[in-house]
């Protein structure tokens, strides 16, 4: 079979994914990306001897096929696992850091959830399932009725805000958790799909959460060594373009003003959704349809890193770290422990905390200025762990746009994604917003 010449746009993980897998099927691939460096989100800084991870913090490790992957790139005997404490997580309840419950006889004792609350969510068995028309059921909607309001209000929504920086009611659970609509589907009880429903070939008897020692950018780091061709960092793609033999015309600039120009056979976009109406696209078949791929929200979002001597804070940090309910009124989304989640985070007897600050909650705080933004994670920090004094190091990153949510407009973003494709031989469009955000989804292309 005649090897097609394939170019990639992005590299983050989810382009490096692609184009490791179609080097593995002999095609010639090319990545290019308008940055400097191998990584896109995934971005990892050593300052000051803090190790800060700028987009995400951890991969969660659950299916052998992400297991698989890892292993044949020779990148997971590189990964380190998060400390065992780190099981343990806590939320905020009228103010106080609590630990959430890790099995049911701490459940029973745990002060997360009322009593009330408590006896609302294990009737969850016996609640009937959803509608035929509501396959669009929002997060919120699908907990609320399942597990009650309280469930919604004290567990799923810091959840959401954690991992999305969103809220429960903005997700469709089908894109967001497909795990779960499915078992709701098969075993009528999220609780009996969790008991029986496990498929065990394709799921880690133990699953991992993981980083590595240079922070979460040495993942894409290592994986791209196994590329043949090293990727073409520092062009921007400005225009792609269809030819009459079928081929694609891909055209990048360098901020000096140098050109790539180059004729491929396929070209795999794995640029996020926003940035596809920067790029002028040319003998595109339905190219309206690339107005659709950009309608992903991403809410803005802020990380703050504080450093901190260890004796200065009197909170153990022995866990994950917390998160805060919407209900709790309070600036920060929540907080990872990360010099507790992983070695070499921070200086010897010091600690490292990074918050989440934005989000769809409090989109209108990203817009302040560097000192306000870290004088407000100090001031909500310190109150809750118990901080005195000031922190050694202090920074601040943001992303105006963020993470993509699986919202109402992922159905029709991936069907947007596979029109594209059936009307436009050879042109793929893929990342993020199309797979879904976690780390594993975009080490996992098809
Ligand atoms: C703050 C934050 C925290 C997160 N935390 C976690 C976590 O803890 N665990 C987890 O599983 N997931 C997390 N995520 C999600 C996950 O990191 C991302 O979904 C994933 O890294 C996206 O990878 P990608 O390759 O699809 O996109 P990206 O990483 O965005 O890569 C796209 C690439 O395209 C390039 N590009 C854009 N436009 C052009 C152009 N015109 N020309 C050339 N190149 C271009 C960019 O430079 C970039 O390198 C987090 C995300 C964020 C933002």
């Amino acid at each position: 079979m005649e090897s097609k010449k394939v170019c990639v746009l992005g590299a983050g993980l989810s382009g490096i994914s692609h184009a490791l897998n179609k080097q593995g099927r002999g095609q010639e691939v090319t990545i290019i990306d308008r940055n400097n460096e191998v990584g896109g989100v995934l971005q990892s800084k050593k300052t000051q001897g803090y190790l800060v991870d700028f987009g995400a913090n951890t991969l969660s490790l659950r299916s052998k096929q992400t297991e698989d992957f890892l292993k044949k790139y020779k990148v997971l005997d590189h990964a380190i696992d998060a400390n065992l404490n780190c099981s343990k997580r806590f939320i905020v309840r009228n103010n106080k850091i609590i630990s959430l419950p890790q099995g049911f006889l701490t459940f029973l004792t745990s002060s997360f959830l009322s009593p009330l609350g408590k006896v609302r969510l294990c009737m969850e068995p016996f609640i009937s399932c959803r509608k035929n028309n509501s396959e669009d059921e929002s997060m919120g909607a699908f907990v609320q009725r399942r597990l009650g309001k309280e469930a919604l209000d004290y567990a799923a929504n810091p959840f959401i805000g954690g991992i999305y920086a969103s809220d429960p009611e903005s997700l469709v659970l089908k894109h967001a958790f497909p795990a779960l609509y499915e078992m709701e589907n098969k075993h009528g009880s999220i609780f009996i799909g969790m008991i029986k429903g496990k498929k065990k070939n394709e799921k880690l008897s133990k699953s991992r959460l993981l980083s590595f020692k240079e922070g979460m950018q040495e993942l894409p780091k290592r994986l791209a060594k196994s590329l043949i061709k090293p990727p073409i960092l520092g062009f921007k793609i400005k225009e792609i373009k269809s030819n009459q033999n079928g081929q694609w015309w891909v055209r990048g600039e360098s901020k000096e003003g140098n050109l790539f120009e180059n004729l491929f056979d396929e070209v795999i976009s794995t640029l996020p959704g926003h940035t596809l109406s920067e790029i002028n696209w040319h003998g595109v078949n339905q190219d309206d349809l690339i107005t659709t791929l950009t309608k992903a929200t991403h809410p803005p979002l802020a990380l703050t890193f504080l450093g901190f001597k260890r004796d200065q804070i009197s909170h153990p940090l022995d866990g994950f770290g917390f998160l805060i309910p919407e209900l709790e009124k309070r600036k920060v989304l929540g907080t990872l422990f990360s010099s507790t989640l992983f070695p070499n985070r921070a200086p010897k007897n010091h600690s490292l905390l990074t918050s989440f600050i934005g989000g769809e909650r409090n989109p209108e705080l990203c817009n302040l200025s560097d000192d306000e933004i870290i004088a407000l994670s100090i001031s909500e920090n310190s109150d809750l762990l118990g901080i005195s004094g000031l922190p050694n190091f202090a920074k601040v990153i943001r992303w105006p746009k963020s993470i993509p949510l699986p919202d109402h407009s992922m159905g029709q973003r991936k069907v947007a994604a596979l029109k594209l494709n059936s009307q436009n031989k050879g042109l793929f469009f893929k990342g993020a917003h199309i797979s879904g955000a976690p780390l594993p989804n975009c080490l996992n292309p098809e």
